[in-house]
């Protein structure tokens, strides 16, 4: 299991390979958006810390490529402090997960180790939990093997809900995306999405319900039948 770090700062490319050293995450580094699609394309890593501000290109841009490959490895994108619409691109490119700069070690390795937990069948086009799956691409919605059409805010709760599942996806992740779809969310927006994406499994018989862990986001369960 190793992680590649790609940042241009050498300060902090060894901090991170320190902490994530320290935190059980042997990493390799590299300083350009080049030479990450090389080392890429040719090496197998485990996750992706992803710097936007990159020397010839941006950490957008190359997060988009791999995406656009079908690379669904874990991506976790630094931004600057109070970058909002940068965590919004990011996440939009496929980014997993994100953190502002400064940041606590701690909070990349558990975030890191989160990401790194996510079965292996999560993580490509096709996302699925109990007898609900999601066609990232098609943007359609499968229960019990039959399609539906949820809505795109709907849809997009559930594909941040599916990406995370067996973890707590924190409530900023939904505002954060809720956000880059519409301009004028008012503050219970989640609620109110996460409200009618759970009617809509219910109503189309899913086995997966959306559980509110007050205070900090929202989980995937799974009701077993019997
Ligand atoms: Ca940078």
């Amino acid at each position: 299991m190793r992680v590649l770090i790609v940042e241009d700062n050498p300060e902090l490319v060894a901090l991170l390979k320190k902490g994530l050293a320290q935190g059980g995450l042997p990493a390799d580094s590299v300083g350009t958006a080049a030479d990450a699609r090389h080392v890429l394309a040719t090496m197998q890593y485990s996750a992706v810390v992803l710097d936007i501000g990159l020397p010839d290109d941006d950490g957008i841009a190359l997060l988009r490529d791999l995406r656009r490959r079908g690379e669904s490895i874990p991506v976790l994108v630094l931004t600057a402090r109070d970058g909002v619409s940068d965590r919004v691109t990011g996440l939009r490119a496929g980014a997993d997960d994100y953190l502002a700069k400064p940041f606590a070690m701690e909070e990349l390795i558990a975030r890191l180790q989160a990401l790194l937990r996510r079965p292996g069948n999560l993580l490509g086009r096709r996302l699925s939990f109990g007898n609900v799956a999601l066609d990232t691409e098609g943007r359609q919605t499968f229960v019990a093997g039959a399609a539906h059409a949820f809505p795109a805010r709907e849809t997009a709760v559930l594909e941040i809900l599916l990406r995370r599942s067996g973890n707590v996806a924190p409530k900023r992740l939904f505002e954060d995306h809720l956000f880059g779809l519409s301009g004028d969310i008012g503050s219970n927006a989640v609620e109110v999405y996460v409200h009618r994406l759970r009617k809509l499994l219910a109503d189309a018989g899913a086995t997966v319900k959306v559980h509110t862990v007050r205070g900090v986001g929202y989980l995937l369960t799974e009701e077993k039948a019997g």
